[in-house]
C-alpha cells in the first residue's frame, strides 16, 4: 500500500505553513525518516518562469522556506534547484521570491547545468538529467498543483521534467511528438531513473484553467505528501476532480503496471479525502480528442480534432521567445508577424506556457468543437 497524507493549510502565513508541514510529515515518521545529518538534500522546486508567487505558477517561497528549515533541523544541507523554461535560474528565483528565502535561510541555489546520461530500461534509452539532481544524497520533490494544457494536470511526476537541462527539454518534447501518451511515458521514465525520496505538493493556492502558466490561481488550502509520486498524482487528481480519461500520466502508469497507479493500493491519512475535494476545479480547454484512435487516423484528423496556438492580434511584441522554445521550430517571424506551421506543430503548447505576455490564444479544430458538446 502507498500512503498519501493530506493536510489543511489555509494560507501562506509563515508559522501556519511550518506547522502544517510538520503535521503533514508526522504519519511518515517526520523529516528525520528522509534526512540524515550531513546529507545534501535537493529540493526540486517548480521554477517554470519568473512570475510573482501570487500568480501560482511556481512553488510558493513559504513552502520552500518551511521545507528548508525542516531539512536544516534534521542536520541536512538544503540545496534548491530547477531548470526554468525561460530565463536564468537566479533571475527566475529572484522574481518568484525563492531567492530571498534561499538567502535568508542559508540554503544554496543550484544550477541544473551539467547533464549526465543515465541508462534507462524503458522506451527512452539515453536520457540525460541534471548532475545536481543525480548527485544529491536525497531529493524532495516540491511541485505546485496546476492544470496543464497538454497533459491536463502537472504535479508530482511532471515536476521532474525540470531535471532535464534547459533546451534539451524541447528535444524530448520532439521525440515524443504529438503523442501525449508517449510524452507521459517519457515523464514516467524520467521519474523512474532517479525517484525522489519524498514529494510535498504545494496546493495551498493551486492553478486552474489554462495552466501551467496562463491559468488562474485557485485557493485549495492543502498540502499533500507521499513517497510515491504516481500515487501522489492520483490523489491530487481525485481532489481536483479531474477525470481519469484526461490524465495521460496516470493512464500510462496504470498500463505499465507501475507502483502507485492503482487507486486501490493507495490509502490517505490526515484530512479525509471527502473533505479535501475541490468543487468545480476548472480544467484547461480540451485540446485533443484523439484518445483511442489508431495512429494513422490520428495523423489524418489531427488538424480537425486538436486545438492549435495562434497569436492574439495586437498583443504579441515579436520577442521570439516562443519561436526559440518551439520543439519542432514551427514558429517564425515573417513580415512583422508570427507565423505557425501547423503541420509541424506537435500541440505541446510550450509556446503558450513560455510567452511572457500571454499573447497566444488557442483555436479549436472544427471536429473538436463539435465532439466537445458530447463529452
Ligand atoms: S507570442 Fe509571446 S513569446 Fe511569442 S513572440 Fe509574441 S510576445 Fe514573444
Ligand atoms: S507552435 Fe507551440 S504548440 Fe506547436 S509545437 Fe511549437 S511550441 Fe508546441
Amino acid at each position: 500500500m502507498h500512503t498519501v497524507i493530506i493536510e489543511r493549510a489555509a494560507s501562506y502565513d509563515r508559522p501556519l505553513v511550518k506547522d502544517a508541514l510538520i503535521r503533514l510529515l508526522e504519519p511518515l515518521g517526520g523529516i528525520e525518516t528522509f534526512v540524515r545529518p550531513g546529507e545534501r538534500v535537493l529540493l526540486k522546486v517548480n521554477l517554470l518562469t519568473g512570475k510573482a508567487p501570487e500568480k501560482a505558477v511556481t512553488t510558493h517561497p513559504e513552502v520552500v522556506r518551511g521545507v528548508i528549515e525542516l531539512v536544516q533541523a534534521a542536520g541536512g544541507i538544503p540545496l534548491v534547484g530547477d531548470s526554468p523554461g525561460v530565463g536564468g535560474l537566479k533571475s527566475v528565483a529572484g522574481k518568484t521570491g525563492i531567492l530571498a528565502v534561499v538567502e535568508a535561510t542559508g540554503a544554496r541555489l543550484v544550477e541544473f547545468t551539467n547533464p549526465q546520461e543515465v541508462a534507462g530500461s524503458g522506451m527512452f534509452k539515453r536520457l540525460a538529467l541534471a548532475e545536481a539532481y543525480l548527485s544529491a544524497d536525497k531529493v524532495i520533490n516540491l511541485p505546485k498543483l496546476k492544470t496543464h494544457e497538454m497533459m491536463t494536470m502537472t504535479c508530482a511526476v511532471k515536476n521532474l521534467f525540470g531535471t532535464v537541462v534547459g533546451t534539451a527539454k524541447a528535444g524530448w518534447h520532439l521525440k515524443a511528438g504529438a503523442d501525449r501518451e508517449m510524452f507521459a511515458r517519457m515523464l514516467l521514465e524520467i521519474y523512474l531513473l532517479r525517484p525522489p525520496e519524498l514529494t510535498i505538493v504545494d496546493a495551498i493556492t493551486a492553478m486552474e484553467g489554462d495552466g501551467p502558466s496562463s491559468g488562474d490561481p485557485r485557493q485549495v488550502g492543502l498540502l499533500l505528501a507521499g513517497t510515491n509520486p504516481v500515487a501522489v498524482d492520483v490523489i491530487a487528481a481525485e481532489i481536483a476532480g479531474i477525470p481519469k480519461k484526461l490524465l495521460y500520466v496516470e493512464r500510462v502508469a496504470q498500463t505499465l503496471g507501475l507502483d502507485g497507479a492503482d487507486r486501490a493500493t493507495i490509502s490517505t491519512r490526515g484530512l479525509p479525502i471527502e473533505e479535501a475535494r475541490v468543487a468545480s476545479f476548472r480544467l484547461p480547454h480540451i485540446s485533443d480528442v484523439q484518445f483511442g484512435l489508431p495512429p494513422f487516423l490520428k495523423n489524418r484528423l489531427r488538424h480537425y480534432l486538436t486545438s492549435r496556438p495562434c497569436a492574439i492580434p495586437g498583443k504579441c511584441r515579436l520577442c521570439g521567445i516562443c519561436a526559440d522554445a518551439c520543439p519542432p521550430h514551427a514558429i517564425s517571424i515573417k513580415d512583422g508577424r508570427l507565423v505557425f506551421d501547423y503541420h509541424a506543430c506537435i500541440r505541446c503548447f510550450c509556446c503558450r506556457e513560455l510567452c511572457p505576455d500571454g499573447a497566444l490564444d488557442v483555436q479549436e479544430g472544427k471536429l473538436l468543437t463539435f465532439i466537445k458538446k458530447f463529452l
